[in-house]
Protein backbone atom coordinates (compact mmCIF):
# COMPACT_ATOMS: atom_id res chain seq x y z
CA UNK A 1 0.00 0.00 0.00
CA UNK A 2 0.70 3.76 -0.33
CA UNK A 3 2.47 3.51 3.61
CA UNK A 4 4.65 1.04 2.69
CA UNK A 5 5.69 2.05 -0.46
CA UNK A 6 6.42 5.99 0.57
CA UNK A 7 8.03 4.85 3.62
CA UNK A 8 10.20 2.31 1.77
CA UNK A 9 10.95 5.31 -0.39
CA UNK A 10 12.04 7.80 2.60
CA UNK A 11 14.24 4.84 4.34
CA UNK A 12 16.93 5.64 2.08
CA UNK A 13 16.73 8.95 3.89
CA UNK A 14 15.24 8.70 7.17
CA UNK A 15 18.33 8.79 9.56
CA UNK A 16 21.24 8.79 7.10
CA UNK A 17 23.69 11.54 7.80
CA UNK A 18 24.93 11.79 4.29
CA UNK A 19 22.74 12.90 0.91
CA UNK A 20 23.73 12.90 -2.25
CA UNK A 21 21.44 14.95 -4.97
CA UNK A 22 21.04 11.10 -6.83
CA UNK A 23 19.69 10.32 -4.31
CA UNK A 24 16.90 12.74 -3.68
CA UNK A 25 16.48 12.54 -7.40
CA UNK A 26 16.13 8.64 -6.75
CA UNK A 27 13.71 9.27 -3.41
CA UNK A 28 11.57 11.77 -5.40
CA UNK A 29 11.18 8.88 -8.36
CA UNK A 30 10.05 6.48 -5.76
CA UNK A 31 7.57 8.51 -3.98
CA UNK A 32 5.82 9.65 -7.65
CA UNK A 33 5.84 5.93 -8.32
CA UNK A 34 4.26 5.04 -4.91
CA UNK A 35 1.72 7.84 -5.63
CA UNK A 36 0.99 6.99 -9.18
CA UNK A 37 0.28 3.04 -7.82
CA UNK A 38 -1.90 4.98 -5.13
CA UNK A 39 -4.18 5.85 -8.13
CA UNK A 40 -3.21 9.50 -7.61
CA UNK A 41 -3.82 11.54 -10.92
CA UNK A 42 -0.54 11.48 -12.74
CA UNK A 43 -0.26 15.47 -13.27
CA UNK A 44 -0.54 15.43 -9.42
CA UNK A 45 2.20 12.90 -8.75
CA UNK A 46 4.43 14.83 -11.20
CA UNK A 47 4.13 18.51 -10.25
CA UNK A 48 4.23 17.04 -6.22
CA UNK A 49 7.15 15.03 -6.80
CA UNK A 50 8.91 18.11 -8.97
CA UNK A 51 7.69 20.35 -5.54
CA UNK A 52 9.51 18.38 -3.34
CA UNK A 53 12.45 18.21 -5.23
CA UNK A 54 12.69 21.89 -5.66
CA UNK A 55 11.92 22.33 -1.84
CA UNK A 56 14.96 19.89 -0.77
CA UNK A 57 17.15 21.41 -2.96
CA UNK A 58 16.33 25.03 -2.17
CA UNK A 59 16.62 24.14 1.55
CA UNK A 60 19.59 22.61 1.57
CA UNK A 61 18.34 18.34 2.75
CA UNK A 62 21.95 18.01 1.58
CA UNK A 63 23.82 20.42 3.82
CA UNK A 64 21.71 19.37 7.04
CA UNK A 65 22.51 17.92 9.99
CA UNK A 66 19.66 14.79 9.40
CA UNK A 67 18.19 15.33 5.81
CA UNK A 68 16.24 12.67 6.12
CA UNK A 69 14.61 13.96 8.38
CA UNK A 70 14.02 17.62 6.35
CA UNK A 71 13.32 15.01 3.94
CA UNK A 72 10.51 13.49 5.53
CA UNK A 73 9.41 17.14 6.71
CA UNK A 74 9.02 18.24 3.21
CA UNK A 75 7.28 15.33 1.76
CA UNK A 76 5.19 15.98 4.69
CA UNK A 77 4.43 20.00 3.86
CA UNK A 78 3.50 19.17 0.40
CA UNK A 79 1.06 16.32 1.01
CA UNK A 80 -0.78 18.14 3.49
CA UNK A 81 -1.10 21.05 1.60
CA UNK A 82 -2.03 18.97 -1.69
CA UNK A 83 -5.10 17.97 0.51
CA UNK A 84 -6.33 20.97 2.17
CA UNK A 85 -3.68 22.41 4.24
CA UNK A 86 -6.03 23.39 7.24
CA UNK A 87 -9.17 21.41 8.54
CA UNK A 88 -12.47 22.87 7.09
CA UNK A 89 -15.39 22.79 9.07
CA UNK A 90 -19.18 22.94 7.76
CA UNK A 91 -21.53 26.20 7.64
CA UNK A 92 -24.12 25.72 10.82
CA UNK A 93 -25.53 29.06 10.22
CA UNK A 94 -29.17 29.13 9.29
CA UNK A 95 -32.11 27.93 11.18
CA UNK A 96 -32.70 25.21 11.03
CA UNK A 97 -28.80 24.55 9.09
CA UNK A 98 -29.24 22.74 5.55
CA UNK A 99 -26.94 19.93 4.64
CA UNK A 100 -27.81 18.18 1.44
CA UNK A 101 -25.92 14.61 0.65
CA UNK A 102 -25.25 13.93 -2.63
CA UNK A 103 -22.97 11.12 -4.84
CA UNK A 104 -23.36 8.05 -6.47
CA UNK A 105 -25.64 4.85 -5.39
CA UNK A 106 -23.47 3.44 -2.48
CA UNK A 107 -21.02 5.46 -1.92
CA UNK A 108 -21.98 5.92 1.92
CA UNK A 109 -24.64 8.95 1.84
CA UNK A 110 -27.22 7.47 4.33
CA UNK A 111 -24.69 6.26 6.59
CA UNK A 112 -23.07 9.32 6.52
CA UNK A 113 -25.95 10.94 7.29
CA UNK A 114 -26.65 9.35 10.08
CA UNK A 115 -23.09 9.46 11.18
CA UNK A 116 -23.27 12.91 10.61
CA UNK A 117 -26.43 13.73 12.82
CA UNK A 118 -25.19 11.36 15.55
CA UNK A 119 -21.68 13.97 15.37
CA UNK A 120 -23.92 17.27 15.37
CA UNK A 121 -26.02 16.23 18.19
CA UNK A 122 -22.97 14.45 20.78
CA UNK A 123 -20.05 17.28 19.22
CA UNK A 124 -22.03 20.19 18.96
CA UNK A 125 -24.86 19.86 21.01
CA UNK A 126 -27.40 20.47 17.96
CA UNK A 127 -31.22 18.93 17.14
CA UNK A 128 -30.54 17.70 13.95
CA UNK A 129 -33.49 16.13 11.26
CA UNK A 130 -32.87 13.56 8.93
CA UNK A 131 -35.14 13.78 5.87
CA UNK A 132 -35.47 10.94 3.87
CA UNK A 133 -35.24 12.31 0.26
CA UNK A 134 -34.62 8.64 -1.73
CA UNK A 135 -37.85 8.43 -3.70
CA UNK A 136 -37.31 5.32 -5.78
CA UNK A 137 -36.36 2.82 -3.39
CA UNK A 138 -38.58 2.12 -0.42
CA UNK A 139 -36.06 0.29 1.16
CA UNK A 140 -33.88 3.29 1.36
CA UNK A 141 -36.54 5.24 3.25
CA UNK A 142 -36.58 2.57 6.00
CA UNK A 143 -32.74 2.16 5.95
CA UNK A 144 -32.57 5.69 6.97
CA UNK A 145 -35.08 5.03 9.71
CA UNK A 146 -32.99 2.47 10.82
CA UNK A 147 -30.06 4.39 11.36
CA UNK A 148 -31.96 7.09 12.91
CA UNK A 149 -33.49 4.70 15.64
CA UNK A 150 -30.02 3.98 16.27
CA UNK A 151 -28.69 7.25 17.28
CA UNK A 152 -32.05 8.41 18.93
CA UNK A 153 -32.76 10.89 16.47
CA UNK A 154 -35.89 11.96 14.18
CA UNK A 155 -36.32 10.82 10.14
CA UNK A 156 -38.85 12.78 7.98
CA UNK A 157 -40.44 10.66 5.37
CA UNK A 158 -43.01 10.41 3.57
CA UNK A 159 -43.62 7.31 1.34
CA UNK A 160 -46.78 8.98 -0.52
CA UNK A 161 -44.80 11.62 -1.47
CA UNK A 162 -42.36 10.89 -5.10
CA UNK A 163 -41.39 13.85 -5.87
CA UNK A 164 -38.19 14.39 -4.13
CA UNK A 165 -38.03 18.57 -4.13
CA UNK A 166 -41.11 18.62 -2.46
CA UNK A 167 -40.20 16.10 0.38
CA UNK A 168 -37.30 18.04 0.88
CA UNK A 169 -39.49 21.49 1.19
CA UNK A 170 -41.56 19.37 3.49
CA UNK A 171 -39.03 18.23 5.46
CA UNK A 172 -37.01 21.47 5.95
CA UNK A 173 -40.73 22.60 7.07
CA UNK A 174 -41.09 19.94 9.52
CA UNK A 175 -37.86 20.71 11.00
CA UNK A 176 -38.42 24.54 11.25
CA UNK A 177 -41.97 23.71 13.08
CA UNK A 178 -40.46 21.38 15.68
CA UNK A 179 -37.54 23.12 16.56
CA UNK A 180 -34.66 21.30 14.87
CA UNK A 181 -31.63 23.33 14.24
CA UNK A 182 -29.65 21.57 11.44
CA UNK A 183 -31.85 19.18 8.81
CA UNK A 184 -29.58 16.47 6.97
CA UNK A 185 -31.56 15.46 3.39
CA UNK A 186 -30.42 11.81 2.40
CA UNK A 187 -31.01 11.44 -1.65
CA UNK A 188 -31.05 9.25 -3.99
CA UNK A 189 -28.23 7.91 -6.54
CA UNK A 190 -27.20 6.28 -9.01
CA UNK A 191 -24.95 3.55 -9.92
CA UNK A 192 -23.10 5.65 -12.57
CA UNK A 193 -23.77 9.54 -13.21
CA UNK A 194 -26.19 10.38 -15.21
CA UNK A 195 -28.46 13.43 -16.24
CA UNK A 196 -31.46 12.95 -14.71
CA UNK A 197 -29.79 11.92 -11.07
CA UNK A 198 -27.99 15.48 -11.49
CA UNK A 199 -30.88 17.33 -12.45
CA UNK A 200 -32.67 15.97 -9.65
CA UNK A 201 -30.03 16.87 -7.15
CA UNK A 202 -29.75 20.99 -8.33
CA UNK A 203 -33.32 20.65 -8.14
CA UNK A 204 -33.67 20.20 -4.60
CA UNK A 205 -30.33 22.39 -3.71
CA UNK A 206 -32.63 25.18 -5.89
CA UNK A 207 -35.87 24.54 -3.91
CA UNK A 208 -33.84 23.96 -0.54
CA UNK A 209 -30.83 26.64 -0.81
CA UNK A 210 -28.54 24.61 1.49
CA UNK A 211 -26.40 25.94 3.83
CA UNK A 212 -23.86 23.13 2.57
CA UNK A 213 -23.84 20.16 -0.35
CA UNK A 214 -22.03 17.93 0.36
CA UNK A 215 -20.44 15.31 -1.91
CA UNK A 216 -20.29 12.00 -0.69
CA UNK A 217 -17.33 9.11 -2.19
CA UNK A 218 -15.91 5.93 -1.67
CA UNK A 219 -12.58 6.31 -1.23
CA UNK A 220 -11.89 3.25 -2.48
CA UNK A 221 -12.97 3.36 -6.23
CA UNK A 222 -9.84 5.53 -6.66
CA UNK A 223 -9.19 7.36 -9.95
CA UNK A 224 -12.92 6.75 -10.46
CA UNK A 225 -13.83 8.78 -7.05
CA UNK A 226 -11.66 11.99 -8.69
CA UNK A 227 -13.71 11.38 -12.33
CA UNK A 228 -16.97 11.24 -10.02
CA UNK A 229 -15.99 14.32 -8.25
CA UNK A 230 -15.37 16.32 -11.16
CA UNK A 231 -18.76 15.64 -12.62
CA UNK A 232 -20.80 16.53 -9.62
CA UNK A 233 -18.62 19.65 -9.13
CA UNK A 234 -19.33 20.77 -12.64
CA UNK A 235 -23.44 20.63 -11.90
CA UNK A 236 -23.86 21.17 -7.75
CA UNK A 237 -20.62 23.60 -7.20
CA UNK A 238 -20.82 21.67 -4.32
CA UNK A 239 -19.11 22.95 -0.47
CA UNK A 240 -17.41 19.87 0.61
CA UNK A 241 -16.53 16.43 0.05
CA UNK A 242 -17.36 13.05 2.22
CA UNK A 243 -14.05 10.67 2.24
CA UNK A 244 -16.31 7.02 3.03
CA UNK A 245 -14.68 3.71 3.63
CA UNK A 246 -11.25 4.99 4.22
CA UNK A 247 -11.07 1.81 6.94
CA UNK A 248 -7.93 0.58 7.74
CA UNK A 249 -5.47 0.61 5.08
CA UNK A 250 -7.89 1.74 2.02
CA UNK A 251 -5.72 3.31 -0.61
CA UNK A 252 -4.96 7.15 -0.09
CA UNK A 253 -5.11 8.44 -3.23
CA UNK A 254 -8.67 9.82 -3.32
CA UNK A 255 -7.82 12.00 -0.64
CA UNK A 256 -4.47 12.99 -2.24
CA UNK A 257 -6.21 14.11 -5.92
CA UNK A 258 -9.32 15.26 -5.04
CA UNK A 259 -8.77 18.62 -3.50
CA UNK A 260 -6.54 19.56 -6.28
CA UNK A 261 -9.18 18.01 -9.15
CA UNK A 262 -12.03 20.18 -7.75
CA UNK A 263 -10.38 22.57 -5.44
CA UNK A 264 -13.44 21.80 -2.83
CA UNK A 265 -12.21 20.74 0.58
CA UNK A 266 -12.62 17.29 2.24
CA UNK A 267 -14.90 18.07 5.14
CA UNK A 268 -15.12 14.45 6.77
CA UNK A 269 -13.97 10.98 6.51
CA UNK A 270 -16.17 7.85 7.28
CA UNK A 271 -13.68 4.78 8.83
CA UNK A 272 -16.19 2.38 9.17
CA UNK A 273 -20.01 1.30 8.79
CA UNK A 274 -20.63 2.26 12.13
CA UNK A 275 -22.26 5.29 13.34
CA UNK A 276 -19.45 6.72 15.48
CA UNK A 277 -16.58 5.50 12.54
CA UNK A 278 -16.59 9.62 11.24
CA UNK A 279 -13.45 12.14 11.64
CA UNK A 280 -13.29 15.57 10.55
CA UNK A 281 -10.41 15.61 7.63
CA UNK A 282 -7.37 17.09 9.13
CA UNK A 283 -5.20 17.04 6.16
CA UNK A 284 -1.87 17.29 8.25
CA UNK A 285 -3.35 13.71 9.98
CA UNK A 286 -4.06 12.61 6.40
CA UNK A 287 -0.39 13.33 5.75
CA UNK A 288 0.60 11.40 9.16
CA UNK A 289 -1.54 8.53 8.08
CA UNK A 290 -0.12 8.13 4.61
CA UNK A 291 3.28 8.38 5.25
CA UNK A 292 3.22 5.52 7.51
CA UNK A 293 3.70 7.84 10.57
CA UNK A 294 0.12 6.92 11.95
CA UNK A 295 -2.23 9.59 13.22
CA UNK A 296 -1.25 9.76 16.69
CA UNK A 297 -3.40 13.42 17.57
CA UNK A 298 -7.01 11.38 16.34
CA UNK A 299 -5.72 8.44 18.38
CA UNK A 300 -5.47 10.34 20.97
CA UNK A 301 -8.45 12.35 20.96
CA UNK A 302 -10.29 9.53 20.67
CA UNK A 303 -8.67 8.41 23.71
CA UNK A 304 -9.01 11.10 25.67
CA UNK A 305 -12.46 10.52 25.00
CA UNK A 306 -13.15 7.35 26.77
CA UNK A 307 -9.48 6.69 28.67
CA UNK A 308 -9.76 6.63 32.37
CA UNK A 309 -6.57 9.40 32.97
CA UNK A 310 -5.62 7.95 36.11
CA UNK A 311 -5.21 4.96 34.58
CA UNK A 312 -3.59 6.01 31.40
CA UNK A 313 -0.84 8.01 33.60
CA UNK A 314 -0.42 4.46 35.56
CA UNK A 315 0.62 2.02 32.29
CA UNK A 316 3.01 4.78 31.20
CA UNK A 317 5.00 4.79 34.57
CA UNK A 318 5.09 0.68 34.27
CA UNK A 319 5.77 0.74 30.78
CA UNK A 320 8.63 3.32 31.82
CA UNK A 321 9.96 0.82 34.72
CA UNK A 322 9.29 -2.10 32.30
CA UNK A 323 6.70 -3.14 34.87
CA UNK A 324 3.74 -3.84 32.06
CA UNK A 325 2.37 -6.73 32.88
CA UNK A 326 -0.94 -8.83 31.66
CA UNK A 327 -3.50 -7.32 33.68
CA UNK A 328 -2.37 -4.22 32.03
CA UNK A 329 -2.77 -5.94 28.57
CA UNK A 330 -6.28 -7.02 29.55
CA UNK A 331 -7.35 -3.09 31.10
CA UNK A 332 -5.87 -1.91 28.06
CA UNK A 333 -7.95 -4.37 25.93
CA UNK A 334 -11.05 -3.48 27.99
CA UNK A 335 -9.88 0.11 26.73
CA UNK A 336 -9.35 -0.50 23.09
CA UNK A 337 -12.44 -2.20 22.89
CA UNK A 338 -14.61 0.85 23.94
CA UNK A 339 -12.56 2.95 21.48
CA UNK A 340 -14.12 1.17 18.04
CA UNK A 341 -13.02 -0.88 15.92
CA UNK A 342 -9.81 -2.72 16.56
CA UNK A 343 -8.44 -2.17 13.20
CA UNK A 344 -9.25 1.62 13.43
CA UNK A 345 -7.33 2.12 15.90
CA UNK A 346 -4.32 0.27 15.34
CA UNK A 347 -3.89 1.68 11.82
CA UNK A 348 -3.88 4.59 14.05
CA UNK A 349 -0.19 4.02 15.44
CA UNK A 350 2.55 4.65 14.12
CA UNK A 351 4.69 1.83 13.57
CA UNK A 352 1.97 -0.43 14.35
CA UNK A 353 0.78 -1.20 10.84
CA UNK A 354 3.87 -2.92 10.46
CA UNK A 355 4.58 -4.36 13.79
CA UNK A 356 1.00 -6.42 13.55
CA UNK A 357 0.62 -6.68 10.02
CA UNK A 358 -0.45 -10.17 9.54
CA UNK A 359 -1.80 -10.47 13.29
CA UNK A 360 -5.57 -11.37 13.53
CA UNK A 361 -7.10 -8.26 14.22
CA UNK A 362 -10.87 -9.83 14.82
CA UNK A 363 -12.63 -8.15 17.88
CA UNK A 364 -13.55 -11.48 18.66
CA UNK A 365 -10.26 -12.53 19.43
CA UNK A 366 -10.23 -10.28 22.50
CA UNK A 367 -12.81 -13.21 23.78
CA UNK A 368 -9.67 -15.82 23.35
CA UNK A 369 -7.15 -13.63 24.64
CA UNK A 370 -8.97 -12.49 28.25
CA UNK A 371 -10.03 -16.04 28.53
CA UNK A 372 -6.27 -17.02 28.31
CA UNK A 373 -5.23 -14.12 30.18
CA UNK A 374 -8.18 -14.92 33.39
CA UNK A 375 -6.09 -18.34 33.52
CA UNK A 376 -3.14 -17.20 34.78
CA UNK A 377 -2.10 -16.55 38.35
CA UNK A 378 -1.50 -13.30 39.26
CA UNK A 379 2.08 -13.78 39.66
CA UNK A 380 2.17 -14.77 36.31
CA UNK A 381 0.17 -11.62 34.83
CA UNK A 382 2.67 -9.31 36.71
CA UNK A 383 5.72 -11.62 35.31
CA UNK A 384 5.10 -12.97 32.02
CA UNK A 385 9.06 -14.53 31.60
CA UNK A 386 7.99 -17.12 33.98
CA UNK A 387 5.74 -18.61 31.66
CA UNK A 388 7.83 -21.86 30.88
CA UNK A 389 6.04 -25.03 28.43
CA UNK A 390 4.57 -26.43 31.61
CA UNK A 391 2.48 -23.36 32.67
CA UNK A 392 1.49 -22.52 29.09
CA UNK A 393 -0.20 -25.96 28.53
CA UNK A 394 -1.82 -25.29 31.58
CA UNK A 395 -3.08 -22.62 31.29
CA UNK A 396 -4.28 -23.29 27.59
CA UNK A 397 -6.16 -26.36 29.13
CA UNK A 398 -7.78 -23.67 31.74
CA UNK A 399 -8.95 -21.10 28.99
CA UNK A 400 -10.00 -23.66 26.56
CA UNK A 401 -7.59 -22.58 23.90
CA UNK A 402 -4.74 -24.08 22.00
CA UNK A 403 -0.70 -23.99 23.15
CA UNK A 404 -0.99 -22.33 20.04
CA UNK A 405 -3.14 -19.17 21.04
CA UNK A 406 -1.14 -18.63 24.26
CA UNK A 407 1.81 -18.85 22.89
CA UNK A 408 0.42 -16.24 20.14
CA UNK A 409 -0.30 -13.74 22.57
CA UNK A 410 2.53 -13.51 24.43
CA UNK A 411 4.27 -12.70 21.60
CA UNK A 412 1.42 -9.84 20.99
CA UNK A 413 2.29 -9.18 24.02
CA UNK A 414 6.07 -9.09 23.70
CA UNK A 415 5.13 -6.81 20.57
CA UNK A 416 3.02 -4.31 22.13
CA UNK A 417 5.52 -3.93 25.19
CA UNK A 418 7.57 -2.81 21.90
CA UNK A 419 5.51 -0.72 20.21
CA UNK A 420 4.18 1.02 23.37
CA UNK A 421 8.20 1.63 24.54
CA UNK A 422 8.42 2.73 21.16
CA UNK A 423 5.36 5.67 21.21
CA UNK A 424 7.20 6.57 24.53
CA UNK A 425 10.38 7.41 23.22
CA UNK A 426 8.88 9.20 19.95
CA UNK A 427 5.67 10.35 19.10
CA UNK A 428 4.49 9.00 22.31
CA UNK A 429 6.08 11.98 23.99
CA UNK A 430 3.27 14.49 23.15
CA UNK A 431 0.46 11.78 23.56
CA UNK A 432 1.80 11.39 27.06
CA UNK A 433 1.55 15.12 27.46
CA UNK A 434 -1.59 15.61 26.04
CA UNK A 435 -3.20 12.78 28.06
CA UNK A 436 -2.12 14.69 31.40
CA UNK A 437 -3.25 17.74 30.53
P1 LIG B 1 -25.81 5.20 -0.24
O1 LIG B 1 -26.36 4.35 -1.31
O2 LIG B 1 -24.94 6.29 -0.78
O3 LIG B 1 -26.85 5.74 0.69
O4 LIG B 1 -24.82 4.28 0.62
P2 LIG B 1 -25.08 3.55 2.02
O5 LIG B 1 -25.02 4.55 3.13
O6 LIG B 1 -26.28 2.71 1.95
O7 LIG B 1 -23.75 2.67 2.14
C1 LIG B 1 -23.44 1.62 1.24
C2 LIG B 1 -22.64 0.58 1.96
O8 LIG B 1 -21.39 1.10 2.36
C3 LIG B 1 -23.30 0.07 3.23
O9 LIG B 1 -23.11 -1.30 3.32
C4 LIG B 1 -22.56 0.78 4.34
O10 LIG B 1 -22.57 0.04 5.53
C5 LIG B 1 -21.18 0.90 3.75
N1 LIG B 1 -20.43 2.04 4.28
C6 LIG B 1 -20.77 3.34 4.31
N2 LIG B 1 -19.79 4.09 4.84
C7 LIG B 1 -18.78 3.25 5.17
C8 LIG B 1 -17.46 3.42 5.72
O11 LIG B 1 -17.00 4.53 6.06
N3 LIG B 1 -16.73 2.29 5.88
C9 LIG B 1 -17.19 1.07 5.51
N4 LIG B 1 -16.40 0.02 5.70
N5 LIG B 1 -18.40 0.88 4.98
C10 LIG B 1 -19.19 1.95 4.79
MG1 LIG C 1 -28.88 5.72 0.49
Amino acid sequence: NLSEKLDKALHVLRGHGQITEINVAETTKEIRRALLDADVNFKIAKEFTNKVKEKAIGQNVLTTLQPGQLMVKIVKDELTELMGGDAEGINLSGNPAVILMSGLQGSGKTTFSGKLANFLKRKKSKNPLLVACDVYRPAAIDQLHVVGDQIGIPVYSDKENNNPVSLALAGVAHARANGHNVVIIDTAGRLAVDQAMMTEIANIRDAVKPQEVLFVVDAMTGQDAVNTARAFNEVLDFDGVVLTKLDGDTRGGAAISIKSVVNKPIKFIGTGEKMDAIDVFHPSRMADRILGMGDVISLVERAQEQFDEEQARKIQKKIAKNAFGFDDFLSQIQQIKKMGSMKDLIGMMPGAGKALKGMDIDDDAFKHIEAIIYSMTPDERANPAKLDARRKKRIAGGSGTSLQEVNQLLKQFEQMSKMMKMMQGGGGKKMMQMMQQ
